[in-house]
């Protein structure tokens, strides 16, 4: 594809999405946080506590994906995303993931919410748009993982590892319940086209309760 995000360094992708998300209330303020492999062993993560819509190169650090050490950073003083150690998960559970986007949408948070409390995944809608989360079917019975927040990310972490490496997702997003969703792809411009799909389903979700 000629625009394709992949054409561009994994960071000047990064900026773009946060650009974009930003503009489309997707990641307020200093919300939300991006990442794209640089290898198989390292990826770039946004660095914490940044204007999500002000964000230049600079503002990503290089971590390693076995145990979240830092191996580089534009900027003396800046920490890798707190919420690293999901980034960490998925790429741990999903070797051809090469880009992780999160974000902090009130459709995110509306329709996660009103979840039964315990559910462990919301049955998406059979609408044409579920094709763009890579469901081929034309009554699609097919589950968004919902995991319960807490202020502890290590422990949303942990248990996105447990029952994944259990059971695999159907499609390569979750939700924290009230909180937001985390998407993932084979490529960058995969994982925004998934993360902008998985924003309408949950738009039309959150109306049609
Ligand atoms: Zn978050």
């Amino acid at each position: 594809m000629a625009n394709s995000l992949d054409r561009l360094s994994a960071r000047a992708a990064l900026v773009e999405i946060a650009r974009d998300f930003h503009a489309r209330g997707w990641m307020h303020g200093t919300a939300g946080n991006l990442s794209a492999r640089e290898d198989a062993e390292h990826f770039w993560v946004t660095a914490s506590g940044q204007p999500k819509g002000r964000l230049d190169e600079s503002d990503f650090l290089l971590v390693r994906a076995a145990d979240g050490a830092v191996i580089e950073s534009a900027r003396a003083g800046n920490k890798p995303s707190a919420e690293t150690a999901i980034h960490r998960a998925i790429y741990a559970l999903a070797p051809e993931a090469r880009a992780c986007l999160h974000g902090h949408s009130v459709d995110a948070c509306l329709v996660s919410a009103r979840a039964r409390p315990k559910a462990r995944a919301l049955r998406l809608p059979q609408i044409e748009m579920v094709k763009g989360l890579d469901i081929w079917e034309q009554k699609p019975k097919a589950d968004l993982p919902l995991f319960e927040n807490t202020l502890d990310v290590a422990r949303i972490a942990e248990e996105i590892g447990r029952r994944f490496r259990k059971a695999p997702p159907a499609v390569s997003a979750l939700l924290v319940r009230a909180h937001g969703a985390t998407v993932w792809g084979r490529g960058l411009q995969e994982a925004y086209n998934r993360f902008e799909v998985l924003e309408f389903i949950l738009g039309y979700m959150a109306r049609t309760r």
